[in-house]
């Protein structure tokens, strides 16, 4: 079988920013396997968090997620790795840190459903885009 190598698009959220863990998570992230091969700290405007929330425009969250992700900094990543977007959807665990499993991002750092912590792309062609959101293809050093 192929082994698959594949990059991804993450985002340490502003309430992990504001606890200043995100080298706690940085080593999560490291340590499941993956390399962050690009890395920046920005924060986003309004308009830039509902551009690129676009697809959850409409959702009942969508307005107090745009305020929560431009309420302060955050550090956006590319991870490069065997299957990336899977593994890091994994290490991340799931939405609501309520059903996260044991181990995972969000279970032991986030807040809550929204305040929680990390975003990863949910496919290959979305992270793709995502990518291109945030970096240009010289600051992305794998
Ligand atoms: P992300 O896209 O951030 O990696 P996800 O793919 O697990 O997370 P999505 O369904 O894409 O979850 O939702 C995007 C983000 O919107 C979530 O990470 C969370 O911050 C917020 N969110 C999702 N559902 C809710 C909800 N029911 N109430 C409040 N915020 C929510
Ligand atoms: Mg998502």
């Amino acid at each position: 079988m192929r082994m698959t190598i594949e990059r991804t698009l993450s985002i340490i959220k502003p309430d992990a920013t504001r606890r200043n863990i995100t080298g706690a998570i940085n080593h999560r992230l490291e340590r499941g396997g993956l390399r962050i091969i690009a890395q920046k700290r920005i924060q986003l405007s309004q308009g830039q968090a509902e551009r690129f929330y676009e697809v959850h425009a409409g959702r009942p969250f969508y307005r107090d997620l745009v305020a929560f992700m431009s309420s302060g900094p955050i550090l956006v990543q590319v991870l490069e790795g065997e299957n990336a977007v899977v593994l890091n959807r994994e290490i991340m665990g799931a939405t609501d840190p309520v059903n996260a499993a044991p181990g995972t991002i969000r279970k032991d750092f986030a807040e809550s459903i929204e305040a929680n912590s990390v975003h990863g792309s949910d496919s290959p062609e979305n992270a793709e885009e995502e990518i291109a959101f945030f970096f240009s293809t010289i600051e992305i050093c794998p």
